[in-house]
């Protein structure tokens, strides 16, 4: 250990940090305005805002394009990210990392091309009963289009997977096998590796939705040893409209482009065209420059943060939240798994999501409501209108959820 290490300061100024987050300084309907909808999209430090703005005062130019200076720098500070990414997750080469929209352009991106490479008809594909319908609506259309069988891992009441039955899940039929890492709505971290390991023992490879996973722990692709993984910018302190796709690159080789133009080319005839090496084969056209730029500033942010700092206080954050709630009581929590992140559904008594939403939001509070585009689990495997969802992010308070706490019971009082 060296001396760094050992006097590293390891107390954590919520205060402080909040500084970075201008948004959280602002009074909505008249209150303070207290974030607590992480999981939908979490506000941005002034290090990623400003280097979007830095980007175009400076260096806004085309990728891969021109030979000029700010082509080049563009370019540089690209691939820089990209390689920002590379070691986020720990992949083994950047060409491993494709630049898309977000999670829901990565699955879509497997869906479509290693679909169509891989699925005929009578084949399956296994996805979870608690999936984002991101990993869902494009499996189905998948299945309906080739003919396929789309086949569903259960959840139990606690809102756990009951992977019993994963082996018997698995037949000679199954191409692939796409898993929500952590679910929006119930806040559960699934075992993930165990479902990995499971399916590798029978050939078939395994994507994981990591949207919910890459704000709040350690995401290690060797590791894991998963052949797919995507995740969102706007989910980890970084800008809308980027994210990443990653795949082993032996899976890239193999799956056809996804969408054809500029960029993804090497060479193009009249007669025929030989596309580009990866990851460029699937990123045709103009990308999302300052985005893709942004997310590496969002790394940064994560990385000076720490992950470790973060999860403490996202833990911290939970705790306090879960106990002034159940104080309250009438609240019926949706997903109590006992490997759990910083998200709880809940129902208020026997009053409407929405109500409660709304009346929250007249203090001031920002919660999610509704089926949190999981509508399949909370309407069918639940049976319920919807729920209330509270997440939390670093830049969170205990006093924020105290006055939340405060909320929920001038709710219930006016309600129930
Ligand atoms: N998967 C999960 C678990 C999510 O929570 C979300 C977003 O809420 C998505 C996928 C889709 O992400 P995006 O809309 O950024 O593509």
């Amino acid at each position: 250990m060296n001396t760094i290490e050992l006097h590293k300061d390891t107390s954590f100024d919520v205060n402080k940090l909040r500084e970075q987050f201008p948004i959280l300084n602002q009074s909505v309907n008249g209150k303070p305005l207290i974030y607590l909808d992480n999981a939908a999209t979490n506000q941005k430090p002034l290090s990623v805002i400003n280097s979007i703005s830095n980007y175009y005062e400076t260096i806004n130019s085309n990728v891969h394009r021109g030979l000029h200076t700010l082509s080049e720098r563009a370019t540089e500070a690209y691939e820089a990210s990209r390689e920002k990414v590379r070691e986020f997750i720990n992949a083994k080469s950047a060409n491993e990392i494709v630049f898309v929209r977000g999670t829901t352009e990565g699955v879509n991106l497997v869906a479509s091309s290693f679909g169509k490479a891989n699925i005929n008809e009578g084949d399956e594909i296994i996805v979870t009963e608690m999936e984002h319908h991101s990993n869902l609506v494009p499996w189905q259309n998948l299945c309906r289009e080739k003919n396929a069988v789309l086949k569903y891992i259960p959840v139990n009441d606690e809102g756990e997977l009951i992977l019993d039955d994963l082996e018997n899940l698995i037949t000679e039929k199954t191409k692939i096998i796409s898993v929500v890492y952590i679910s929006n709505t119930l806040g559960t971290i699934n075992p993930v590796k165990k479902i990995i390991e499971t399916a590798h023992r029978h050939n078939v490879p395994v994507m994981l939705d990591a949207a919910q996973a890459a704000p709040h722990l350690k995401i290690d692709v060797q590791n894991l040893d998963c052949d797919f993984l995507a995740f969102s910018g706007h989910k980890i302190y970084g800008p809308t409209g980027i994210g990443i796709l990653y795949a082993k690159e032996k899976f890239l080789e193999d799956m056809p482009p996804y969408q054809f133009g500029g960029e993804m080319i090497k060479s193009v005839s009249y007669e025929q065209t030989v596309y580009n090496e990866l990851p460029y084969k699937f990123e045709a056209g103009t990308p999302n420059i300052s985005g893709a730029i942004s997310l590496g500033a969002a790394i940064d942010f994560i990385n000076s943060t720490g992950l470790e700092v973060i999860a403490d206080q996202e833990k911290k954050l939970f705790d306090h939240a879960m106990n002034r709630m159940k104080e309250i009581g009438g609240i019926r929590f949706i997903g109590t798994a006992k490997e759990k992140a910083s998200v709880i559904s809940f129902l208020l008594e026997d009053i409407h999501p929405y109500d409660t939403g709304s009346i929250l939001d007249n203090l001031g509070i920002a919660v999610r409501t509704g089926f949190h585009c999981t509508q399949p689990l909370i309407e069918q495997r639940f049976k319920l209108p919807g729920t209330v969802r509270a997440s939390f992010a670093v830049y969170n308070t205990t006093e924020e959820i105290d006055i939340f706490a405060e909320g929920l019971k001038k709710v219930k009082q006016m309600l129930a």
